[in-house]
């Protein structure tokens, strides 16, 4: 849908490191394997508590993972704008950092949460890249991973990648986030695993990557 032989920049927006990894980082290994340019932008960046305020990352450690990872994944640029976990805004400020960025790498594809998301870091991440992105042809929504994709609207996966080829660059960009791997230890790589089987047995293929669309440019 998206092969037009030219290369493509590629704009994945999440809220927390992590998030892209966990939804479409076998898309952007994909994408980089294939000479296009992915530029990753990581909303918060800031230490993490969890509900009872026990420590989950320290600032650096946010940070070092988030670099860790995108490194993994061949990324091009990440930017990480530093607001506080749980805190993400919906506001002029944030859509005017993504205008910024947006305006300065041109991309092709956007990817971001998916809006039904139940985590309000999430959601507010997704309406800011929507309104940012009001002049940008292709955004798709990536799917949301448990706990915080327990939404009352369903995700519908309309679009398809295969990431069979680079799945274990995905597994390892994961890992890379040693605090996350640590909370939720090997079961969360599993089930990271799994859900890819399941949506590469959707298509076909051994491992996908699925993605709803705000807004799409068919490409003939
Ligand atoms: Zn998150």
């Amino acid at each position: 849908m998206f092969n037009t032989g030219k290369k493509l920049t590629i704009l994945a927006i999440g809220a927390h490191g992590d998030d892209i990894e966990l939804a479409c980082g076998g898309t952007l290994a994909k994408a980089v394997k294939n000479r296009h340019e992915v530029i990753m932008v990581l909303v918060t960046g800031h230490a993490s508590n969890d509900h009872n305020n026990i420590k989950i990352r320290a600032q650096g450690a946010a940070q070092q993972e988030a670099k860790a990872a995108a490194k993994i994944l061949g990324v091009s640029k990440l930017h990480i704008l530093g607001y506080q976990d749980t805190f993400v805004p919906y506001s002029a400020e944030l859509v005017s950092k993504l205008d910024d960025i947006i305006a300065d790498c041109k991309p092709d594809i956007i990817f971001t949460h998916f809006v039904f998301d139940t985590h309000q870091d999430h959601i507010r991440t997704a309406h800011s890249t929507i309104s940012a992105a009001r002049r940008q042809n292709t955004i798709l929504l990536y799917e949301p991973m448990n706990p915080s994709g327990q939404g009352y609207v369903p995700f519908r996966p309309q679009i398809y990648t295969d990431i069979s080829q680079t799945i274990d660059t995905k597994i390892n960009s994961l890992k890379a986030h040693k605090s996350q791997y640590k909370k939720y230890t090997d079961t969360w790589i599993e089930a990271v695993v799994a859900r890819a089987k399941f949506r590469g047995f959707e298509m076909g293929v051994d491992y996908a990557e699925c993605f709803e669309v705000v807004r799409a440019e068919l490409n003939l």
